[in-house]
């Protein structure tokens, strides 16, 4: 009960304009991180636009919109900008972030260096999979402290530099959790299924859309226990953790991508290192 009330006296604390519980959870603007956008007050919520794609808007507080913008890893420290549909251009920065070098054994060297067959089947593959994540529902996410998918540890995180035997690869575009074959992997906000497949290197893989642009895709499934087209609640069970694809063992690896930009997860479930 003292805790509530010395956290009331906090927030009441805070100025007038101050960042709420969301924005403070999820600002990270690094690349491939998070900005936070304060829209200020209006009757009803403002369209934004960044990098031509639409922008997740939600109401914080009951006070203003702030929009959620996710920032690709491509993008270099600076200033970056929204367009409102008011007309107004609003500016947010972009701090630097370094990550790591991860180095791994792959046996199948298909999957490190495919042949001409196989990069055709990865170039349509990768063609589907991002028509996915530039999906725009009009749903409110149910939440967007998200809860982990799976109970175990994290693994390799997101944004590692990839080395596949000794040759450079796209940077790690998840997080990964250690978990055994056949853990339930559960929806860490409610969402609609709006894309299955068996990948060349995701393996079998589900995609969650949790409304607005915010999408998760959890890969390497061992199973797969919904459908295009289901609404799963938030805890539901959208399939089981595996290690098909391009995997070194079993483990969960989950993608969120906001605008169709790869964002870490760790930000969402309060685990983001800076
Ligand atoms: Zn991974």
């Amino acid at each position: 009960m003292r805790f509530c009330v010395l956290a009331v006296a906090l927030l009441l604390a805070l100025p007038a304009h101050a960042d709420g519980f969301i924005s403070r959870l999820l600002n990270k603007p690094v690349p491939g991180g998070v900005a936070v956008v304060d829209l200020g007050p209006a009757a009803s919520a403002p369209s934004v636009t960044y990098q031509g794609k639409p922008v997740l808007v939600i109401h914080e507080d009951q006070q203003r919109w702030i929009a959620i913008v996710g920032i690709p890893l491509s993008v270099k420290p600076g200033v970056q900008q929204i367009s409102v549909n008011n007309g107004q251009q609003l500016s947010f920065q972009v701090a630097g972030k370094h990550y790591s070098e991860q180095r791994i054994t792959i046996k199948n060297q298909q999957q490190v260096t495919p042949n001409q067959d196989n990069l055709r089947r990865i170039e349509r593959e990768l063609a589907e999979q991002t028509r996915a994540y530039q999906q725009f529902s009009p749903r409110q996410p149910s939440n967007l402290l998200f809860d982990r998918p799976v109970n175990g540890p994290l693994s390799s995180p997101f944004g590692l530099r990839r080395f596949f035997n000794g040759e450079e690869r796209n940077p790690h575009s998840g997080l990964d959790f250690a978990a055994s074959k056949g853990t339930p992997i559960k929806a860490p906000a409610a969402g609609k299924v709006i894309l299955v497949g068996d990948y060349f290197f995701n393996g079998r893989t589900v995609f969650l859309d949790h409304g607005q642009g915010l999408i998760s895709m959890f890969c390497h499934l061992s199973a797969i226990d919904v459908k295009v087209g289901d609404d799963v609640a938030r805890g539901g069970v959208v399939g089981k953790v595996g290690s098909t694809g391009r995997a070194t063992g079993p483990h969960l690896h989950w993608n969120v991508s906001l605008n169709d930009a790869r964002v870490d997860p760790a930000i969402f479930i309060g685990a983001f290192k800076p």
